[in-house]
């Protein structure tokens, strides 16, 4: 047993902990859990828990569905807010899944962003990410299809919003620091309800752990404050939507391999390639940034979010930004990718993103300049004539992008590329063919 595995047992015996859940996340990014006794876990350590996989969205044929999960005890927590009766806490680790010999799963999101950041690291780089995560927080969750009440009337920045939840960020960002997850900044978003947390920098794959608990937590929160937080990307038609805005940066060793002093961008040649990769694959990996039906509704409904492939300084209408916040600091050069959204899987969206880029640093890609418009106040023939290319409309183009793609399946692994495209294919028939209450109210009593 290692030192890690032996400071868990000797945690979970000096806190009194009777319940550890061991987390992992399905392809679609919806976190699953087995609780386990202490008693358990040293064998769960050695061996792992065995589980029926083709019961879980995405991860195996019925016809080899055993399973195991093995927990990562560097990523052992405690609870801070379950205190059972009696005052017990429980505690959580992410696992790594693997299939009964051993070998790890294909179909394991973690497994896949591990797979990217091994490559990353042979490119010399490791990576760093920190999201601005916006969610909603309503007022109690429909779930007939009616549309739902935010729980606030607050726009950008205003302190004194809301009569409800009024604590609700302070307790959220104490109970994410309890669990180790630092957070940078905190605020009230732009429509009534919207909220933001940014979290601190951290590798891309303790940050992807990270996301999922985030959404957990926020989730868990929100219910004991009397309202419900959603991830949704976009509940309301005329409010902008969430998103996950993503800051990245590549370093090697000590030093930030995007940050050059010289150049007015302060942008290194590799942070100008890595640009360059986003822009080049940014319709094909749309798919996996911006997962749903909803998504979509998003990136084409303004509300800041961007509509093409492009990149800027100040300019927050581009797809990429190159923020400059602290002029001459060499750590905080990074860029910000705008398109993600909050719903979107983490380990699979970093895995994209970093494929995408990588591809831009090591095929030595050319970066257009900067976008100087406003491309929000442009029109479709003013964006067309001006020479942006579109982010894909809706979920059937983005994965018509993705059928194309020779980047996705080499990033995600044949397995989870196949499961996602039938997956995703399902949804997006299921959506066209439906007629919707927009076409019953514009067209039903005129025609
Ligand atoms: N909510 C906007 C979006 O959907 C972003 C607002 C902001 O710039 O933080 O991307
Ligand atoms: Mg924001
Ligand atoms: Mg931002």
């Amino acid at each position: 047993m290692d030192r890690q595995q032996e400071f868990v047992l000797r945690t979970l015996e000096e806190r009194d902990i009777r319940f550890v859940r061991l987390w992992f996340t399905d392809v679609l990014g919806f976190l699953k859990s087995v609780a386990i006794a202490p008693a358990e876990l040293e064998g769960a350590f050695n061996e792992g828990i065995g589980f029926d996989g083709s019961a879980i969205e995405g991860f195996a044929r019925v016809y080899e569905s055993d399973m195991v999960a093995k927990p990562d005890p560097t990523t052992f927590q405690v609870l801070p807010w379950e205190t059972l009766e009696g005052g017990h806490y429980s505690a959580r680790m992410f696992c790594d899944l693997a299939m009964p010999d051993g070998s790890p799963s294909w179909a394991d999101p973690r497994h896949v962003l591990r797979r990217q950041l091994s490559r990353i690291a042979e490119a010399g780089f490791t990576c760093y990410v920190h999201p601005e995560i916006e969610f909603f927080l309503l007022s109690s969750m429909p779930e007939d299809g009616s549309p739902p009440e935010p729980a606030d009337n607050g726009g950008y920045f205003d302190q004194a919003s809301h009569a409800r939840a009024t604590h609700f960020r302070r307790h959220a960002i104490e109970t994410l620091e309890a669990m180790g997850i630092s957070v940078e900044f905190s605020h009230h978003e732009g429509a009534p309800g919207q909220q933001e947390i940014d979290l601190r920098y951290a590798d891309a794959m303790s940050m992807a752990d990270n996301v999922m608990t985030f959404r957990y937590v926020v989730k868990e929160v929100a219910l004991t404050q009397n309202v419900c937080a959603t991830f949704m990307p976009k509940p309301f038609t005329d409010q902008p939507g969430s998103g996950m805005h993503t800051h990245v940066s590549l370093f090697e060793g000590d030093q930030n391999a995007f940050y050059d002093p010289e150049d007015p961008d302060e942008l290194s040649p590799t942070g100008k390639a890595f640009v360059a990769g986003l822009l080049t694959h940014a319709r094909e990996i749309s798919a996996v940034t911006n997962q749903w039906v909803n998504s979509y509704k998003r990136l084409g409904g303004g509300g800041e979010a961007p509509p093409a492939v492009s990149w800027g300084r100040a300019n927050r209408s581009a797809l990429v930004r190159v923020p400059m916040y602290s002029p001459g600091k060499a750590s905080s050069r990074r860029v910000e990718i705008r398109s993600l959204d909050s719903a979107c899987n983490p380990y699979l969206a970093y895995s994209v993103i970093l494929a995408a880029g990588l591809k831009g640093v090591t095929e030595g890609y050319e970066l257009p300049p900067a976008a100087e418009d406003d491309i929000w106040a442009l029109s479709d023939a003013e964006r067309k004539a001006a020479g942006y290319v579109e982010l894909p409309q809706n979920l059937g183009e983005a994965l018509g992008e993705m059928e194309r793609s020779e980047l996705l399946p080499e990033a995600l692994g044949e397995h989870v590329y196949d499961f996602f495209l039938r997956n995703k294919r399902v949804e997006w028939d299921s959506y066209r063919r439906e007629v919707t209450p927009y076409e019953l109210r514009t067209l039903l009593p005129v025609v």
